[in-house]
């Protein structure tokens, strides 16, 4: 059977955990000098090491053959611990069993002392899963703890664990990898294995894992078994979806040579490939200061993961003014504050480029005063100024509630984009027929945790999704883009993922069913029309009367605005 390279590989020593030198050197150290704590709290984002060094530091508490604080990993605890059979270090899921009832048990049993071992080590994974009177019950054991007993709770949301728990442990916060760490693990797994790796590959991986040595080496494994036991740079870029790192590249060398309609269409194809605004502007603000910095220092940017852009990227940061980048920079701080507020950021994106093509370099003043300077009867500056007008009015549109105009020159938007399948409202009506805002709000209580339960990818996809009403029976799940709904309800795997993720979660599997955002209005609309006044005002046009509003209100809660037609 194929054992997954994250498995295999797994650190079994302080030593092999990548990226967290001050932590695994602090436990090293207080398992030598004897000083450790009752109780440790390891926080992180996934795949930082925490479980790995969880369990680590519980064979090196028990190991008697300890070399400089590491377990020997020979001895009969030591693999008894490895192989998760020593009873006297427990794992438990919080994620599985939330129940207080389970943690009860935690404290009956932490009274006894260790059968076979020094110490009775508890590992609570994804700690903060645990219901309230779970965490009281753990409280009262952290309170009173019993001798040679030390609980290690792992979080990837410390916000979410109890203060008066927190200051009761040791906390150590897990880092982010860098890619340059990243890399070379990769490097030395590929050489114990035998298998040949292109370098940029690599680096593409790295890049694409964001600091989670676990997703790198999930990747990584991905792309082995593409590649017959070869890591060609094509596969990571077709694994990791760096294909849209081209596409930043193209976005940013087109603005800045002015040219807005090609700049309009890069954005959207970004946005394709299941982007979401927030994001594509962090990426543009992070390409920006990276061309920055390599006109400042290059051997600093050498080290960054470029992939394949290599020679592109460094051809660019030549050319170009420093000045427009720090007003890019400027222009893309600006418009990050202001879409916080907004549910329709596809088109300030559209602003943005618009913005973004006028930047001349000229003056760090803004880019109304700029224009001042250069003749207004100008062709281009007239065109841009009456681009500039439209997509404001659009915005203005939309911010008063009704639907945004059609645009003469930038036309398809990126969410409306080719026709959309129609929306199946058999499925929903019985879902709205026995909804209720407990259920919707039980729902969105779980959905953080949800969204990380999925795969790198379906979360990128579910990232501009928000469940929008719900029964016992089913969720709707709102998109805020035609193309990704279109997506989402053709990836069976996404939807089995979220039913199973709510089924652990909820311990009920809900039906999913998708709507892109856009129609939600109209489709509940329709269906209090028709099933709560009897239909008779299906047939007309007439905008929603108040207590229909009101209804909507009551059954679905007030998450979802009602707009004014
Ligand atoms: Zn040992």
């Amino acid at each position: 059977m194929y054992r997954a390279l994250y498995r295999v590989w797994r650190p079994q020593r302080f030593d092999e955990i990548v990226g967290q030198q001050m932590i695994t050197q602090t436990l090293k150290n207080a398992i030598m000098t004897h000083q450790t704590s009752h109780a440790y709290l390891f926080t992180g984002p996934r795949g930082t090491g925490k479980t790995s060094a969880a369990k680590i530091f519980a064979k090196a508490l028990n190991c008697r053959h300890l070399v400089d604080g590491e377990p020997c990993n020979e001895c009969e605890i030591c693999t008894a611990i490895t192989k998760g059979q020593l009873n006297d270090v427990i794992e438990i899921d919080a994620a599985s069993n939330n129940g207080v009832e389970e943690i009860r048990d935690i404290r009956d049993k932490a009274k006894y002392a260790p059968t076979e071992a020094d110490y009775k080590v508890y590992i609570i994974d994804e700690v903060h899963m645990l219901s309230t009177g779970a965490f009281n019950a753990l409280l009262k054991t952290l309170e009173e703890p019993p001798a040679n007993v030390i609980f290690i709770l792992a979080t990837t949301e410390p916000h979410k664990i109890p203060l008066t728990i927190i200051s009761r442990t040791q906390r150590f916060d897990f880092r982010r990898i860098t890619a340059k760490d990243s890399y070379d693990r990769m490097v030395y797994i590929l050489q114990q294995k035998e298998v040949t790796y292109d370098e940029k590959a690599l680096r593409v991986i790295a890049a694409a894992a964001e600091g989670g040595m676990r997703d790198a080496l999930s990747i990584l494994d991905q792309v082995i078994s593409f590649g017959d036991n070869t890591v060609t740079l094509d596969d990571a870029l077709m694994v990791t979806g760096s294909v849209t790192k081209a596409l930043i590249a193209d976005y940013v060398e087109e603005v800045t040579s002015h040219e807005t309609k090609p700049a309009l269409e890069t954005m959207r194809q970004i946005l394709q490939e299941g982007k979401d605004a927030n994001r594509f502007i962090e990426d543009l603000i992070g390409y920006t200061r990276d061309v920055l910095l390599y006109q400042q220092a290059p051997e600093m940017v050498a080290s960054v993961a470029m992939g394949e852009n290599d020679q592109r990227f460094e051809d660019f940061a030549k050319q170009i003014d420093a000045e427009v980048l720090y007003q890019m920079i400027k222009t893309l701080n600006d418009i990050q504050q202001q879409m916080r507020f907004t549910t329709h950021p596809d088109v300030y994106l559209e602003v943005l480029t618009v913005k973004l093509a006028q930047l001349d370099g000229q003056a760090t003043t803004p880019v109304a005063t700029a224009t001042a300077t250069v003749n207004p009867s100008d062709p281009t500056v007239q065109k841009l100024a009456q681009q500039v007008e439209q997509l404001q009015d659009v915005v203005k549109t939309l911010r008063a509630g009704g639907s945004a105009p059609k645009l003469a020159a930038p036309k398809p938007r990126a969410s409306s984009g080719p026709a959309v399948k129609k929306v199946n409202v058999s499925q929903i009506y019985p879902v709205l027929g026995a909804a209720t805002k407990d259920d919707l709000v039980k729902v969105r209580d779980v959905w953080t945790d949800l969204m990380n339960i999925l795969s790198v990818t379906q979360r990128a996809l579910m990232h501009v999704a928000k469940p929008v009403a719900a029964s016992t029976e089913g969720v709707v799940v709102a998109f805020d883009y035609a193309f990704v709904y279109q997506k989402a309800i053709d990836d069976q795997t996404l939807i089995d993922a979220l039913g199973n993720g709510l089924d652990r979660l909820m311990g009920q599997a809900p039906k999913i069913i998708c709507v892109p955002k856009d129609q939600w209005p109209q489709i509940r609309k329709d269906y209090l029309e028709t099933h709560q006044t009897g239909g008779t005002q299906a047939s007309t046009n007439e905008a929603p009367k108040e207590p229909v509003v009101e209804e909507a209100k009551a059954m679905f809660g007030d998450l979802v605005e009602v707009k004014p037609d």
